[in-house]
């Protein structure tokens, strides 16, 4: 059997690295993969079918590394309590329409941080074997907090007496990865104010160890400095939020190679869903919201500066924060916080690979899987962009071209 090659000439490549992009490039895909990505006049092209996208940016598809795909955006309360009231079928058809979502805006892989019925995993077991899956999806299950407090919609509560070992890994454990919640959410009356952690260090490294020896990760929800100092000193593998971490432990994240999604878009949301609520609401829960947002940026630009790992996640599915979109938004806000356009691209691409076990996917270089996206735009407008997506390359298919258009 031959194999097909297709090469993609890209006025501007970004290739999740996180380097400066390069002009004219050329992407040579076969088999569904890399093979080259070579200068625009390299001989080893001739006799290449070439698609030409030299007006435009070429990028690896997108990650985003926290989602709750039962759950959608809106702001509707009626409309959020109806949904996680549905039965299965219904939240099945929600589920499936928020990857689409995350298809049109070029997310090719969600990590999914729980919901309580455990519909993700459920969706994504009963879906693995269909062919032509385009979202990859790595779900958590149910999450585990601690009972009376913060976590009911994403999870369910360890027991008193038992240990999150115990639950989590007693029966059921199928999952890819654990998600534990460990702080409560921000509080939008009073700026900065931290939550006590819901588990000891012990237990936590009791917890994420039972995990490791099951293949699987463990995702923290922490906000605050001890419930993000504790979850990181038992080793978990991410943190999630980390509103109000301080500087000490993102140098322990450094050090330890954890990787922080700090969801800052769940703000910017609020500020926006505050405002249409108008009188109804507190106008000081605007104004709370507002000062988190520019404080997690001040903590995104720090973090970056001292060698973190960011890995981009929107919490899509909270109210205002929308599947697909979001990520727009949040790439726009890494780079209001200091990130390039690279950077950023690098934070929604290659370190959400890593922190997937994607290992062949979130750059574009030889042996890597063949997917990426092209927008009309020079690089510094590839996040408003998103939402234009001109052709799109999946496991080295090309699933839809308009560079005529
Ligand atoms: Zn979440």
């Amino acid at each position: 059997m031959t194999l097909t090659t297709v090469a993609y000439h890209a006025g501007w490549l970004v290739d999740g690295t996180g380097n400066a992009a390069e002009e004219n490039r050329v992407i040579v895909v076969c088999d569904g993969r890399v093979r080259h990505v070579l200068d625009v006049d390299d001989p080893k092209l001739q006799g290449t079918t070439i698609v030409d996208l030299s007006d435009c940016t070429v990028f690896p598809a997108l990650i985003d590394s926290h989602v709750h795909l039962v759950m959608s955006g809106t702001t509707e309360a009626s409309c959020r309590k109806n949904q996680l009231n549905s039965g299965y079928e219904k939240r099945k058809s929600i589920i499936a329409e928020h990857l689409e979502r995350h298809f049109d805006c070029g997310v090719l892989a969600v990590r999914d941080g729980g919901d309580h019925n455990g519909d993700t995993l459920r969706y994504k077991t009963e879906t693995a074997e269909v062919p032509g899956a385009k979202v990859t999806i790595a779900s958590a299950g149910r999450a585990r907090h601690a009972p009376g407090r913060y976590g009911k919609l994403i999870g369910i509560p360890v027991e008193e007496g038992r240990t999150i070992a115990q639950n989590a890994f007693g029966s059921n454990t199928r999952r890819d990865h654990l998600k534990l919640v460990n702080s409560g959410l921000n509080s939008l009356t009073q700026f900065g104010v931290e939550t006590p952690p819901q588990f000891d260090e012990t237990e936590l490294m009791a917890a994420i160890s039972a995990a490791k020896k099951h293949g699987q990760p463990t995702m923290v929800h922490a906000n605050g400095r001890l419930p993000v100092k504790l979850a990181v000193n038992a080793g978990c593998d991410s943190i999630e939020h980390g509103f109000f971490m301080g500087e000490e432990n993102m140098r322990r994240m450094a050090d330890k190679g954890v990787t922080w999604v700090p969801t800052a878009v769940t703000m910017k949301a609020y500020i926006n869903y505050l405002k249409r609520q108008g009188h109804r609401s507190d106008p000081s829960f605007g104004e709370i919201s507002r000062k988190n947002l520019e404080h997690q940026l001040a903590q995104i630009n720090a973090a970056r500066e001292l060698g973190v790992a960011l890995a981009l996640g929107t919490d899509a599915g909270s109210p205002g924060v929308h599947h697909g979109t979001s990520v727009k938004e949040e790439l726009q806000l890494y780079i209001t916080a200091g990130f390039s356009v690279e950077g950023a691209i690098r934070c929604a691409s290659r370190n959400g690979a890593l922190l997937m076990r994607l290992s062949d996917r979130g750059k574009i270089a030889p042996g890597m899987r063949a997917d990426f996206m092209a927008v009309r735009v020079p690089v510094e407008q590839v996040p408003d962009a998103l939402n234009q997506i001109v052709c799109r390359v999946v496991q080295g298919r090309n699933i839809k071209t308009n560079v005529n258009d």
